[in-house]
């Protein structure tokens, strides 16, 4: 072929797609998915080849592309259509779709900052070429350099190709991984000594040994524990985030031959798997039925939606499809939730396995996001990722697995694409001829009526596994506990009784609370005067541990003021609950007990969320009150209570959506509860007992749930029986976005009559400064009368920014919004 042109995307808004030609010099082995440098408005960027072509008539004159970086594609061509495929779907660029796709190692752009990758003494700079030689010596003196000053060095424009040869050859990297802790190469290693290997009784004489020690003891402990799967060699930073120990005590141990410490070098992206081989139990009767009817359906072409209880056992369903998979040669790729992406699943699945898989998540650095990119070109077998795994370039996809696929966390808000992961993975799996498997305890709506009307194929678990029983569930009537007089605060006598019951048993205990701070609400009862965010129209949330007030829109704090900013008064009082009262109060009423807090304040970080999660696990907390963060990947044996403080938090949003997720909340955070032998149990405090969502939930009615629920949503014309898009219509002036948005609906509803529903002004009708305003379009699901409909809309939104009062308006199109 004789390539003349080609058409590449940028990571940019662009709403087509560049076209650039190629000269004589570049044309060979030029192929799409590989990255070529091109200038835009002066400044370069790497670019995808998207099409190579042979003849073209353009009504104007083509830039040339300067150089070709890559050697080998490094997006497969159906990842190309994918990426298409959503910016068509999801009604944004493509440029918008390659941002969130590729790691930022793999986009050079001249604000680019690149540094050396260890120590300069290292570098064998005898097998550098000059270029090569002349960018290290300048980066070694500088520290650090811009992709535009290194032009200026070799005083050449195309310098990317060396760029990233010397990336590839690992003795630059991109400065953004620096904001990342840096994982290094080679890790210690505290491997446990003989005779303890072999002969694990032994080392009940270590622990007497050492039983003056607590901080020897502890870190033996957490050897132990760590080690359960038949390792005898682990990371020594694992041991001591367990332990809360340190090297100079496992020194101390190591003088006393209980551990070898040893540094190992390992890959960023792989670990050891343990010695022993993977343990994986036999299926039970259940399961093998499940997996029968599964690939029964498999057999028919159809995607299969698993329903099965919390504690069913579906992760050891996937894992026999997984094993297959990679029996057959090919890849598997399993979606969590961000959340749940612990250690604790990822050391699961890896027993189970018995296999290295690779973990794909936005916590990552560069380098070990590319490192895992191309891993999966290369043919890596399983990964277990967040929703942009979606986006790695498998070359050979078998199986994808949408694991808790009712998850909100699947869908991109903000900024675009504002994708849903699920259902671009249905696309996906089809595109790759993929089979493709989603599992729920409480399977969203779109799911579950695509299983009834036989789009997908439904299979049922619907027993605990084992002994394992689902746990008792208890209504506490709020109105009735407040008629009490001695009631104050939150936690009703029937909840104080059980609590005590199991911290006596040296059980756990899990509340769930859906506000975090102290107090959501901080107010003058004199003058009236609430806490306001300036910036939104939402109250700020007195959080006591920082002293301070926040906004949980906009992120803006200030400090607790002492008194009414209006009239001075001094006596401000707090209304509400959050997390961080409530765990107050709970230390004053069991001053003995262990409390921690889990929500967005206290496990911000993937660190600190891991050492609560330990912590919870070694059974160092004996209550965990927390957000619906608590109701993702906490499957701990001890969990006898769950309470929640207040369901009436959850269903009265006003939002389309909210009985569906109460619905799931409450069942998920309930299914935390009892996982073996010990019936567990379920306190729910509410104000509203005869709630059919409180009902539903608390005798385990997901069919009743589901038919009153898709009944209402046929009623009001919602999905999924009707497709919806959102236009949001954002500016700083009121007034502008209201006429925006009002001229918006004129045009629109002119061709799509009662379709379009608005504008409207949202519950909070001003984010960091900007006014809000939504329109929402609500359509017969017929995929042609869809796609003319997001061409309608994109095309009015161009005609409403070319409107001079309104070209500052920024406009959002959320399809699927929910
Ligand atoms: P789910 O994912 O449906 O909530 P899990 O897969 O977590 O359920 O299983 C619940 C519990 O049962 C887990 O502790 C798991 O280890 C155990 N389990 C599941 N299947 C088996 C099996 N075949 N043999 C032994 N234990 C099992
Ligand atoms: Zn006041
Ligand atoms: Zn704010």
């Amino acid at each position: 072929m004789d390539i003349k042109f080609v058409t590449v995307i940028l990571p940019l808004m662009l709403p087509e797609l560049l076209t650039y030609s190629v000269p004589e010099s570049l044309k060979n082995g030029l192929k799409p998915g590989m990255r070529v440098e091109v200038g835009v408005r002066n400044k370069l960027y790497s670019a995808i080849v998207y099409e190579t072509l042979e003849t073209l008539d353009l009504p104007y004159k083509t830039k040339p592309i300067i150089s070709v970086i890559d050697h080998n594609p490094i997006i497969t061509e159906k990842q190309l259509q994918f990426w298409m495929w959503i910016a068509r779907y999801y009604c944004c660029t493509p440029g918008e779709v390659m941002k969130v796709a590729l790691p930022s190692g793999l986009k050079l752009e001249s604000e680019t900052k690149v540094l050396l990758n260890g120590d300069p003494s290292e570098i064998d700079t005898f097998n550098l070429s000059d270029e090569e030689y002349l960018i290290v010596e300048a980066i070694t003196v500088q520290h650090q350099l811009t992709i535009s000053q290194i032009q200026d060095i070799l005083n050449k424009k195309s310098i990317y190709p060396i760029i990233r040869g010397l990336i590839d050859q690992g003795i630059i990297a991109i400065m953004e991984e620096l904001k990342e802790k840096y994982k290094p190469k080679s890790i210690t290693f505290l491997t446990l000594n003989e005779p303890y290997r072999s002969n694990p009784e032994k080392l009940t004489e270590v622990f007497d040994k050492i039983a003056k020690s607590e901080k020897q003891t502890r870190l033996l402990l957490a050897f132990v524990q760590l080690s359960k799967n038949k390792t005898f060699s682990i990371p020594a930073s694992d041991i001591y985030t367990l332990s809360g120990g340190n090297s100079s005590i496992a020194r101390a141990m190591a003088k006393k031959d209980i551990f070898t410490i040893e540094k190992k070098t390992i890959s960023r992206i792989k670990s050891d798997v343990a010695d022993g081989g993977p343990t994986i139990p036999p299926l039970s009767p259940m399961q093998i039925t499940a997996l029968e009817e599964i690939k029964g359906h498999f057999q028919a072409d159809k995607p299969v939606l698993i329903h099965g209880i919390t504690g069913s056992g579906k992760t050891r369903v996937y894992t026999e499809l997984i094993n297959e998979t990679m029996q057959s040669g090919k890849q598997t790729l399993y979606l969590l939730p961000e959340i749940a992406l612990t250690t604790h699943m990822v050391e699961r699945l890896k027993n189970e396995l018995g296999q290295d898989i690779l973990v794909y998540h936005s916590r990552l650095s560069n380098h070990e996001r590319v490192e895992i990119w191309n891993a999966i070109l290369l043919g890596a077998k399983v990964v277990i990722g967040a929703r942009s795994s979606l986006f790695l370039p498998f070359t050979n996809l078998g199986l994808i697995i949408v694991d808790e696929e009712h998850d909100p966390s699947y869908k991109q808000f903000d900024p675009n694409p504002r994708y849903n992961a699920r259902d671009a993975a249905i696309y996906l799996a089809n595109r790759n001829h993929a089979k493709i498997i989603l599992g729920s305890a409480t399977p969203s709506m779109e799911s579950y009526v695509n299983a009834t009307t036989e789009k997908y194929g439904l299979v049922e678990m619907t027993e605990r596994h084992g002994t394992s029983v689902l746990p008792e569930m208890q209504i506490v009537d709020l109105r009735e506990a407040y008629k009490d007089q001695s009631f104050k605060g939150i936690f009703s006598p029937t909840l104080l009784s059980a609590i005590e019951e199991a911290l006596a048993q040296k059980e756990q205990v899990i509340l769930f609370q859906n506000r975090r701070g102290y107090a959501p609400i901080l107010e003058c009862q004199l003058c009236g005067w609430t806490a306001e965010c300036i910036n939104c129209d939402v109250k700020l949330t007195k959080h006591k541990a920082f002293n301070e007030l926040r906004c949980h829109y906009c992120g803006s704090r200030s400090k607790l003021p002492e008194m009414c900013p209006a009239c001075g008064n001094t006596h401000l009082s707090e209304a509400g609950m959050g997390t961080e009262k409530i765990e107050e109060s709970l230390a004053a009423i069991f001053p003995e007990a262990r409390i921690a807090r889990m929500d967005y304040d206290t496990a911000k970080t993937k660190t600190a969320l891991e050492s609560i999660m330990v912590d919870f696990e070694l059974r160092k907390i004996d209550i965990l009150v927390g957000t619906q963060m608590i109701t993702k990947g906490l499957d701990f044996d001890n969990i006898s209570l769950v309470g929640v403080l207040n369901a009436d938090s959850l269903l009265k949003y006003p939002d389309l959506r909210s009985n569906e997720r109460a619905f799931q909340l409450l069942t998920q955070v309930a299914g935390r509860a009892g996982r073996r032998q010990k019936q567990g149990k379920v306190i729910i405090q509410t104000f509203s007992p005869g709630h059919p969502i409180i009902v539903e939930t608390t005798q385990s009615l997901y069919g009743r749930f589901f038919k009153r629920e898709s009944g209402e949503r046929h009623m009001f014309r919602y999905p999924p029986y009707y497709r919806m898009i959102q236009l949001e219509f954002l500016h700083k002036n009121a007034e502008v976005v209201a006429k925006a948005s009002a001229e918006f609906a004129r045009l629109t509803k002119k061709q799509l009559g009662e379709r379009v529903l608005g504008p409207a002004v949202p519950s909070v009708a001003r984010i960091r400064g900007y006014y809000i305003n939504t329109i929402t379009v609500k359509m017969e699901k017929n995929n042609l009368l869809t796609a003319k409909i997001k061409d309608l809309l994109l095309s009015t939104s161009d005609t409403i920014k070319k409107i001079e009062p309104f070209k500052n308006v920024r406009i959002n199109i959320d399809v699927d919004p929910y």
